[in-house]
């Protein structure tokens, strides 16, 4: 029996009809199936993209966490390959013990590996270590015409470079094999600086690059005027092999319901940023943290995308390039204090310029800001309408994952190889969000 399944930011509402296939060879068939009908579907992984990328176009999708099966990992090399279902977490468990990490990780532990590759994700190491699609040495791509392609650098190229970050068009990605990183310990040795102006965090950003291998910044959105941008800086390398590692603590909360109306409103944001800010009173301090709470501090509460209620949420993610990063980053942070819609999880950080295979990938050199803005029907494209006309002037690009409403013609010019992924996608695959702004 198929079962519903929804994008994390439940906006649109719109529930897929998942079915959820256990073994690699029933994804051919499904396709061919689709294919023959006239009725695409697209693969979906763990349902972590907040937007449409993740919804089929005739809202069906081919949920891949059925193909959960290791394949072969090296704890010589950190070479590890697995079927596409299988989550970041499954394989944190696994190679952690062993002395390995995963080499890029997103927000959440909670993806697949193939959701991982079809969105080329990104983590806070991306100034040295590039997106996740780099350390993808091949995978296998089953199409709708009943044939497997191996992909890799050197065998169909054109295929492997249009899957990272394909958004899930080209193809169901059967299985994948990474290299991982080596480390001497999974703890973090974090530094966390208090600062005060968007300068200081472009001044923090650019002193940490080279000696830091984490960087990111949680910002106070509805600060204005000089304090614009303040927030916490933090930075961190794994600890060295003879720090004591911190215990991983069980995952313990979790919002059981979906309340009635979002508990996200602008007292409890006003309210929530000013006393985050002010929480840590000297302008730097240390710690020494295992890597799930400095990793993954939302996965600690089990299913917190709820609390929005049912109109759901947005997240706004964007970068602006490195050339107008701080007067756009600016720009932006005007434009949603004034609004007074802010988010209680805002983020900023500087991108590297490690280019990535992938050919719609995301990142790109730069300043990458996220938000989170509860759904309201009136506010919501009044401010994003705003925020995209920034992000356009100043040559930016809005990440696909988050995204629900950038309008077509915003997206085709800053993703101009968006041609050359549908002339490989596959025709029984297709997407809300490709035939939104594709058309
Ligand atoms: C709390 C949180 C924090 C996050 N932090 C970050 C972050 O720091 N950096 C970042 O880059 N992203 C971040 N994200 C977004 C998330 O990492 C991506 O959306 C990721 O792609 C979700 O993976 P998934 O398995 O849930 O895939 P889904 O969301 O279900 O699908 C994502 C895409 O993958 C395709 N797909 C899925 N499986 C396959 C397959 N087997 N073959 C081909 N295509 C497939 C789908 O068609 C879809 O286009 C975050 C999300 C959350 C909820």
């Amino acid at each position: 029996m198929a079962k519903h399944v929804n994008s994390w930011g439940h906006f649109p509402a719109c529930p897929q009809q998942a079915i959820q296939p256990a073994w690699q060879d029933q994804i051919g068939p499904l396709l061919t199936t689709a294919r023959n009908n006239g009725k695409p579907v697209l693969p979906f992984g763990m349902g972590r993209s907040y937007g449409d990328s993740c919804m089929g176009s005739r809202d069906q999708v081919i949920q891949t966490t059925g193909l959960n099966h290791m394949i072969e990992f090296d704890p010589l090399t950190g070479r590890l390959s697995c079927e596409s279902g299988v989550t970041l977490d499954s394989i944190l468990q696994i190679v952690v013990p062993q002395g390995w990490f995963l080499p890029v990780t997103p927000g959440t532990r909670f993806v697949t590996i193939g959701g991982a590759i079809a969105n080329d994700v990104h983590g806070k190491n991306h100034h040295l270590t590039g997106t996740f699609g780099q350390h993808i040495k091949r995978f296998m791509l089953q199409r709708s015409d009943g044939q497997t392609l191996l992909c890799s650098p050197d065998s169909n190229p054109q295929f492997y470079a249009a899957t990272i970050a394909g958004l899930g068009l080209t193809g169901i990605i059967l299985w994948a094999e990474l290299q991982l990183k080596k480390i001497t310990n999974s703890a973090l040795n974090v530094e966390t600086v208090r600062y005060s102006s968007l300068a200081e965090f472009f001044q923090l950003s650019a002193e940490s690059a080279q000696d830091y291998e984490y960087t990111v910044a949680w910002i106070d959105c509805l600060a204005r005027g000089k304090q614009l941008g303040r927030g916490h800086f933090m930075r961190a390398n794994h600890a060295t092999a003879s720090t004591t590692t911190p215990p991983l603590k069980a995952r313990k909360l979790s919002v059981p319901l979906m309340p009635p109306i979002s508990l996200i409103n602008p007292l409890s944001l006003r309210l929530f940023n000013t006393a985050y800010y002010h929480r840590q009173q000297r302008r730097s301090q240390h710690c020494v943290t295992g890597y799930d709470p400095f990793f993954y501090p939302l996965d600690g509460i089990h299913q917190w995308n709820r609390i929005y209620g049912p109109r759901g949420f947005q997240q706004y993610q964007c970068v602006i390039p490195q050339h107008n990063a701080e007067a756009g980053t600016q720009a932006l942070l005007e434009a949603i204090s004034t609004a007074g819609v802010g988010s209680f999880l805002a983020v900023l950080k500087v991108f590297g310029d490690k280019p990535s295979p992938g050919l719609l990938s995301f990142p790109r050199p730069g300043a990458t800001l996220a938000l989170d803005f509860p759904r309201h029907e009136i506010h919501s494209p009044q401010l994003f309408d705003t925020l995209d006309r920034l992000v356009h002037e100043s040559g930016g690009a809005i990440y696909p994952a988050k995204d629900s409403h950038t309008p077509g013609h915003y997206f085709r010019e800053a993703y101009p190889h968006w041609q050359q992924l549908e002339a490989l996608r596959d025709p029984a695959l297709q997407s809300r969000f490709w035939q939104r702004l594709t058309g």
